[in-house]
């Protein structure tokens, strides 16, 4: 049977899809619960939705072009204008924090993330961007940091008592011969290192926090460093530590700091590789910086986590199944400690293949030491 033939409608005007896009953009912007702004192809403002003009109070004619930095907080208003400008000038997406007077003349954080916007036939058309208040995120981060700083404190005074009791009980086990106690108290006190090493943990992070970390800065020969902590982390596992490369040099910085972070390298290397018997350990020196690497033969790290490894608390693997100990955060001192000797910390890592965790600092002066 021969099918019937479509009644011929008419086709669309353009006019009218383009008027029912257009409201269909402003009623979509006007509801969503985000301040939304744009740009043209210059960096002026054409745009802000109800949100935006709700929230500070103003209106759209005071908010275009460059109205908007009125509102700004003036201690931010430089740091946005930089990254909005040089993010502007690549074209790149950027994300940044500041504060905005809202409509009752209180400062409020926003997030606000902009992101290039384009023509169907890919010319640059300005920027789109949306805001959301996160002083509520801000201020009860903020009360974490200080549960944390005050938290440490408050378990450092009694754990350091406790040592210091366990050091007297063990004198006089030791005067009365008691083996057997001497044995329960050193694994008491091994208990007491790992909770004592805890809390300077979180203390770090307090400082890092407050701006307080501070450095006692020297030069020092790093590759020495390298090979005490190597020698001395020898003795507490069966992995072997082999330091596959060694060149003399001279940083400057804080020795503890930096052997803190490679203490905290080599401990990741060993507990995240259970399987395996080894771990290599690279000194070498490259255009002015000098680079160390600790290689594991472990479980790796999968792909979309490797960024994430440097953040304070994150744990690529699940924490609820709870494998491995810890609390993730040395990594992130890690990352501090390198960042504030203007160094970098990096790592690369396959899922199952193992990892490579890798920092670079600036070489103090060529060091022509023979090596021992
Ligand atoms: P943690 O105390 O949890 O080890 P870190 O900050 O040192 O804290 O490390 C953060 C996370 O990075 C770890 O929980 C682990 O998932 C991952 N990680 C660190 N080092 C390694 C490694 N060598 N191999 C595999 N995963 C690692």
């Amino acid at each position: 049977m021969p099918i019937p033939a479509k009644k011929a409608t008419a086709s669309p005007d353009p006019e009218e899809i383009l008027r029912e896009s257009e409201q269909r953009f402003r009623l979509m912007s006007d509801t969503a619960p985000v301040m939304i702004w744009m740009s043209g192809t210059t960096t002026l403002c054409t745009y802000f939705n109800k949100v935006w003009l709700d929230f500070t109070g103003r209106t759209m004619e005071q908010e275009l072009g460059n109205g908007w930095a009125e509102g700004v907080h003036p201690d931010d208003f430089e740091r946005c204008l930089t990254i909005y400008t040089t993010s502007f000038d690549q074209r790149k997406p950027f994300s940044m924090e500041y504060r905005i007077r809202r409509y009752d003349g209180v400062y409020r954080w926003i997030l606000d993330n902009g992101v290039p916007r384009f023509t169907p036939n890919g010319a640059f058309a300005g920027y789109i961007g949306s805001g959301i208040d996160i002083t509520e995120l801000k201020e009860a981060n903020q009360r974490k940091d200080e549960f944390i700083s005050m938290a440490s404190h408050e378990l450092k005074t009694p754990v350091t008592s406790i040592k210091t009791f366990t050091q007297a009980l063990s004198y006089r086990f030791q005067k009365q011969g008691d083996e057997e106690c001497l044995r329960i108290l050193s694994r008491m006190d091994a208990q007491l290192d790992k909770l004592t090493k805890l809390i300077s943990d979180l203390l770090d992070i307090a400082k890092i926090q407050t701006g307080k970390l501070t450095l006692r800065e020297e030069a020092f020969a790093l590759d020495e460093l390298v090979v005490e902590i190597v020698d001395m982390l020898q003795g507490t596992t069966r992995h072997q530590l082999l330091l596959e490369q060694r060149a003399p040099v001279l940083v400057f910085g804080d020795q503890d700091r930096i052997g803190q972070v490679l203490i905290n390298l080599l401990t990741n290397a060993i507990m995240y590789s259970p399987q395996a018997d080894k771990v290599a350990i690279c000194l070498e020196k490259e255009q002015g910086n000098v680079v160390v690497s600790v290689q594991d033969f472990g479980i790796g790290i999968a792909e979309d986590q490797i960024e994430k490894i440097f953040e304070q608390f994150y744990q690529a693997a699940d924490p609820l199944e709870k494998t491995y100990p810890g609390l993730g955060i040395g990594l992130y001192i890690s990352s501090e400690i390198i960042k504030q000797h203007h160094g970098r910390i990096w790592v690369q890592s396959k899922k199952g293949a193992g990892s490579t965790f890798m920092f670079c600092l600036p070489v103090y002066e060529e060091s022509s030491r023979d090596l021992d």
